[in-house]
């Protein structure tokens, strides 16, 4: 039985996996570290986050830790040798999770960035299981990816590499985290989408994303509704025709919570792609993530 872990912002999701990539079971806590100053205290509470969910599947599936073969984590930001490293959100610079976990349950604990955690799900078991060349794109609040060709993850030695979010696409555009202007996440991110809509369309600031998403849906037959989802995803078409002409994808597949949204935006995409690919008979099928917020979980014991 194979234990996958999915780091995220604000929250951490572990779950049980068998041999087939079924997830059986599965934990979630949020992780709340705005009254925590240090750093130290963060990594502990993380630890004592997943030992507690771990503890709990097992205790659910009648399972003991002898019965853990392997344990897997998608994390975001650039881990390496088995520390994560850069998680902004979390503000932990650098942490060696692997040996902190490998001291407690004495297996091997792989770490990999989570967008090519969920790519690789994908890839195995879900919405690019068909293709040997493609890529996988998670829009949420940044830009995570994965890229596959004749079926192999492109894995760089240095650092995990592929950070489409940063690709710029507007060199006096706006200004990015990263310190650089016009990074395609800045106007790609669903985070930004929902703030650019809030603006737009004068919603009060505490609007949830799915009530951003209702309005939308709602009027997407108005004129000023059409034209902010087209801005958006002229940005967005202009960052994939990048990625399109540099690897000759069969198919692009998309999660994170602009998946929720694909039934909209993957037509008109697709419109714009047509226009903006350099060689025009490139086939690409733009497809919809099938493993939602499991892909992490689960890829994490494909690494
Ligand atoms: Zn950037």
């Amino acid at each position: 039985m194979k234990i996958g872990i999915d780091i995220g912002g604000s929250h951490v999701a572990t779950g049980l996996v068998d041999k087939n990539g079924e997830l059986i079971s599965k934990e979630s806590r949020d992780i709340n570290i705005s009254n925590i100053k240090d750093e130290k205290r963060v990594e502990s509470l993380l630890v004592e986050i997943i030992e507690n969910e771990i503890s709990m599947l097992l205790e659910k599936n009648d399972f003991t830790v002898g019965d853990i073969s392997k344990i897997g984590i998608a994390v975001p930001g650039s881990p390496k040798n088995g520390k994560i490293r850069n998680l902004v959100n979390l503000h932990i610079k650098e942490f060696n999770l692997g040996e902190e976990l490998n001291k407690k349950y004495k297996v091997n604990v792989k770490i990999k960035n989570d967008g090519k955690c969920a790519g690789l799900a994908e890839k195995k078991y879900g919405s690019l299981k068909k293709y040997k060349d493609c890529v996988f794109l998670c829009i949420g609040t940044g830009v995570g990816s994965a890229v596959f060709l004749n079926d192999d993850l492109l894995e760089p030695k240095q650092n995990p590499g592929f950070e489409f979010g940063h690709m710029v696409i507007d060199k006096e555009g706006r200004k990015c985290n990263c310190g650089k202007n016009g990074c395609f996440e800045t106007y790609a991110s669903m985070k930004r989408f929902k703030a650019e809509a809030i603006n737009t369309f004068k919603m009060s600031n505490t609007t949830e994303a799915e009530e951003v998403q209702m309005y939308i849906r709602k009027n997407m037959d108005k004129k000023r509704v059409r034209d902010f989802v087209d801005e958006y995803l002229e940005n967005v078409s202009i960052g994939l025709s990048n990625i399109i002409n540099i690897f000759e994808p069969q198919a692009i597949s998309f999660g994170g919570s602009f998946s929720y949204y694909c039934d909209i935006f993957l037509p008109i995409l697709k419109e714009k792609l047509d226009k903006l690919k350099f060689n025009k008979d490139t086939k690409v099928d733009l497809t919809t993530a099938k493993l939602k917020n499991d892909a992490g979980i689960i890829g994490a014991t494909e690494i």
